[in-house]
This record gives structure tokens, C-alpha cells and sequence, in this order.
């Protein structure tokens, strides 16, 4: 292992990673080693000339499956896989709490699809954790396997620098945040109107400041998501 986070991604298309997990502080961390990862091309366990790692689906219907044995074959190769996913629209929900206990792991394997997805059976044999990113399609797993992996690495030590800077933000504690105002206090905008920060905020007094994020935070929840909003009750009563 090279890194106490290592990540191993199956993909079709390489070339996607880092990506965006190579810029700003995720990309400073991977410099550090303080997460690494190794992508695998499904390509490389195919044995015929044009490299085929999809087929028709049995019933018939529109669409490509990408075969159980290369898969299996590439997973064999790449032993051990530590914590083994598949990201998938049918997968349980990526949250907060969820990334959390992700980055906990020393190692994950993150197998992304493309065209209609994999063979079940290769899903069925592992026992794969599904994880979604959110109730829509994307035309692969690669973006998803991004998100994920942006969620856990802002959670490592040293990266985002400042440890407190979790422990107020969105989901944290089962509400979404509070605005955020700076320099300068006073602003007027196109319309011409003069827009001021909340006076609370410059008076300097921490636990008024507390509480009106909180109220902030509490009102903005309700609108909002009135999903969590109800979770959130539920969990205080
Ligand atoms: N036929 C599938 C969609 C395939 S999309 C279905 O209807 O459920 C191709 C690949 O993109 C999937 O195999 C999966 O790896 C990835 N993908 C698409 N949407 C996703 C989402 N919301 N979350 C995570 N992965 C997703």
C-alpha cells in the first residue's frame, strides 16, 4: 500500500483520473501520499484482437453488458481489493455519513460502468456495494467514482488544513449550513441596492453568533429539505 488511502479504479477510460482530484488541495495531498490510487484498464484482460470487453445482453434490448470473465480476471490480478465497490444508480445513496466511514478504509476497489453496466453475476460473485451518486444517469461510473473520492479525501488529516472546518458544514450534524458573508461589510449591488451583512455577525459576540447560525441553519433546512429537516426532528425528540 502506498498511501494510508489507497484507491484501485477499474475503468475503460484511464486517462479520466485524477482528474479533478490531481488540482488544488486533493491534488496537493496526493503529492504528499497522503491518499494514492492505481487505475485499471479492463482492456488489458481481453484476448481478442479488438479488445472486446462488452457483449449483447441475454433477452435482447438496447444497450452493451460489460462481461463477467474480464472483470473477474482484472479482479483476480489486482488482489486484495480491500473495500469493494461499484458505483451504480441503484446503488444505496453517497452522504455525508457514508464518506465518512469510507475514508476510513485503507483500501478501496471502485469499479466504474459503462454502457448498460456489468453481468449481474459478477456483482452476485463479489457481493458488491452498490453506491449512487444521485437519482439520474450517467454515461459511466467514472464521474461518480470522482465524487466519491472528492467526498472522502476533503475528509483525510492535512488536507483541508483546518480540522473544525467539518464539523460545521452542510450534513454534518443532519442540517445544511449557514450563509457565509465577508469583506466588505457593506455592499451595493447592481440594482443599487446597499446590501449589509447581518449586524450579529460584526458584533463580535461568539455566542450570539452561535446561536443566529444556528436558527440560520435550523430556517434554511426547512425550506430547503424538508426531508432532513424531518430526520433531524426526529432525531432530537
Ligand atoms: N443501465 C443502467 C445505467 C447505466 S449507466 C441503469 O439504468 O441503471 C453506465 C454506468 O454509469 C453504470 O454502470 C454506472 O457505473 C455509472 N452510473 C450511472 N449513473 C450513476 C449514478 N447515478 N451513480 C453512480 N454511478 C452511475
Amino acid at each position: 500500500m502506498t498511501s494510508p488511502f489507497h484507491i484501485k479504479i477499474l475503468t475503460l477510460f484511464p486517462e479520466m483520473f485524477p482528474g479533478m482530484a490531481g488540482i488544488s488541495l486533493s491534488g496537493k495531498a496526493l503529492e504528499k501520499g497522503i491518499w494514492s490510487f492505481e487505475t485499471i484498464q479492463l482492456r488489458d484482460y481481453t484476448k481478442d484482437i479488438h479488445k472486446t470487453v462488452d457483449d449483447t445482453p441475454f433477452g435482447g434490448g438496447a444497450g452493451m453488458v460489460i462481461k463477467p470473465d474480464i472483470l473477474d480476471k482484472a479482479l483476480c490480478d489486482h488482489q486484495p481489493l480491500g473495500r469493494f465497490i461499484y458505483m451504480s444508480p441503484r446503488g444505496k445513496p453517497l452522504t455525508q455519513s457514508l464518506a465518512h466511514k469510507l475514508v476510513k478504509e485503507p483500501l478501496l476497489t471502485i469499479l466504474c460502468g459503462r454502457y448498460e453496466g456489468v453481468d449481474q453475476r459478477l456483482l452476485d460473485s463479489y457481493e458488491v456495494e452498490e453506491i449512487s451518486v444521485g437519482d439520474y444517469v450517467l454515461s459511466g461510473g467514472e464521474p461518480a467514482a470522482m465524487i466519491l473520492l472528492d467526498s472522502c479525501i476533503r475528509l483525510l488529516p492535512d488536507v483541508l488544513g483546518n480540522a473544525e472546518t467539518h464539523t460545521e458544514e452542510s450534513f454534518e450534524n443532519g442540517l445544511l449550513e449557514y450563509p457565509h458573508y465577508t469583506r466588505p461589510a457593506e455592499w451595493i449591488d447592481s440594482a443599487g441596492i446597499t446590501r449589509k451583512v447581518p449586524e450579529v455577525l460584526v458584533s463580535g459576540h461568539h455566542a450570539k453568533v452561535a446561536a443566529w447560525r444556528q436558527s440560520e441553519s435550523e430556517a434554511i433546512t426547512k425550506v430547503k429539505r424538508p426531508d432532513l429537516w424531518e430526520k433531524y426532528i426526529r432525531s432530537k425528540a
